[in-house]
């Protein structure tokens, strides 16, 4: 049985990023970029005037000068400033020719047709000269730089109105078992609400995916292949429940029956243990046990780094240090992901780790109160307090409180 390293690096040594894409600029925030886009022209492509006030020329500073005219933004303008001339000037006109400093409005007393400048202007103050900001031919975002709204702003300016990106992977995700029955829906004896599959979507939205796709397959081969023929154009699918010995478990026989291949199955790990990975040409296939925070622990640790990967993005999930308040039984052979609460501790600059033992695999409950998975390594006879333990982030940190 592989160990979960063995188990994570197989997956990132499998799963390579999506072809690159076209993008509406609007649809390309949090994507990577797959291209180098180059500035088009200089910006600001005039010097122009970063205040409202006046266009002058610096050695007018401390007389009256006449009023020629009004330069709002967006109007061109091709006059010749004269000594003891100005223009009223707006922020992001062109500054006159033969201008070479801006006043504030602040600064200047007006009378009819005529200001009094201030005694000292410097030349060039509150004029953004032309290609101050940018200037044509920079390279404004490299491939694998990940597209931010600045970068959208910066694009956009560009007149570039798509991108060539790294999309997102699609996703499905099967809830397995016959005790199921949807969110809406009364269960009878024996069956169950499937929470799972609302939760696998929920994840899923949170690393951004838009539309994840929902199956139900009840506890045979027929339905699980069923399920799966109709996400066949989903990069990602996962499956939940059915992967374990049972002799209902049938998720490994449908997906071999799919003519899917099993990578691996089972990772010598608590929670999780019956992981399963398996891909059929470029789809990959998630394995995920029925107990939901075994599920949830497997998506945390395999799927969303899987997801980072396809999507172009560093799939390295932090592993942050913290010490144990209490104790944690250790276990044998299996490392250990024990659903806990990171607090950080201000005085020592350190996290305080509340691990959370007696949450089982299903306890969907009480590890509501979890923050993170501490991560205990196995082969180790007791983990004392105030021992240093590994801890990735449920989601994102919390502020420090
Ligand atoms: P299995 O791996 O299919 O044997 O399921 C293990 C346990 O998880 C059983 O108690 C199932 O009833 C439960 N389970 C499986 N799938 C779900 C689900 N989608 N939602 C909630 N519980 C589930
Ligand atoms: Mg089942």
């Amino acid at each position: 049985m592989l160990s979960y390293q063995e188990a994570l690096q197989i997956i990132l040594d499998t799963v390579t990023p999506l072809p690159p894409v076209e993008l509406p600029l609007g649809q390309a925030v949090g994507r990577v970029a797959a291209m180098t886009v180059t500035a088009r022209w200089n910006c600001p492509p005039a010097d122009n005037s970063a205040m409202d006030g006046y266009a002058v020329r610096a050695a007018d500073a401390g007389r009256h000068v006449a009023v020629m005219g009004e330069i709002p933004a967006g109007r061109s303008v091709d006059v010749e400033c004269a000594a003891g001339h100005s223009f009223e000037i707006m922020t992001g006109a062109p500054c006159p020719r033969g201008t070479d400093a801006v006043v504030p409005k602040e600064y200047v007393r007006r009378g009819g047709d005529r200001v009094l400048l201030p005694k000292q202007i410097v030349p060039g103050q509150h004029i953004a000269p032309q290609g101050s900001e940018c200037r044509r031919g920079k390279a404004v975002l490299a491939p694998g730089a990940t597209i931010t709204p600045l970068a959208v702003a910066v694009m956009a300016s560009f007149g570039k109105s798509s991108v060539q990106a790294t999309p997102k992977p699609g996703v499905g995700i099967i809830s397995t078992g016959a005790e199921l029955v949807p969110v809406g829906q009364e269960p009878k004896a024996a069956e169950i609400r499937d929470s799972n599959g609302p939760m696998l979507l929920s994840l899923a939205r949170e690393r951004g995916i838009e539309q994840p796709k929902q199956r139900h397959a009840g506890d045979s081969l027929e339905a699980i292949l069923a399920a799966l023929t109709e996400l066949t154009d989903c990069d990602i699918v996962l499956l939940t429940g059915g992967v374990s010995v049972g002799s209902y478990d049938l998720v490994p026989q449908a997906l071999h029956a799919f003519g899917a291949d099993v990578v691996f199955h089972r990772v010598r790990q608590k929670p999780g243990k019956p992981l399963l990975f398996a891909t059929k040409g470029p789809q990959l296939f998630f394995g995920l046990p029925g107990n939901p925070l075994a599920s949830h622990f497997c998506f945390h640790r395999y799927v969303t780094p899987a997801i980072r990967k396809t999507g172009g993005k560093n799939p390295a999930r932090e592993v942050f240090q913290g010490q144990l308040t209490e104790p944690v039984p250790p276990k044998p052979v299996r490392t250990y992901f024990v659903a806990a609460r990171a607090q950080r501790d201000e005085l020592a600059n350190t996290w305080k780790i509340l691990a959370m033992p007696g949450v089982s695999s299903a306890d969907i409950f009480g590890a509501c109160r979890a923050n993170c998975y501490a991560q205990i390594p196995p082969g180790r006879e007791k983990i004392p307090a105030g021992e240093t333990v590994g801890f990735s982030w449920i989601s994102s940190p919390p502020s420090i409180s």
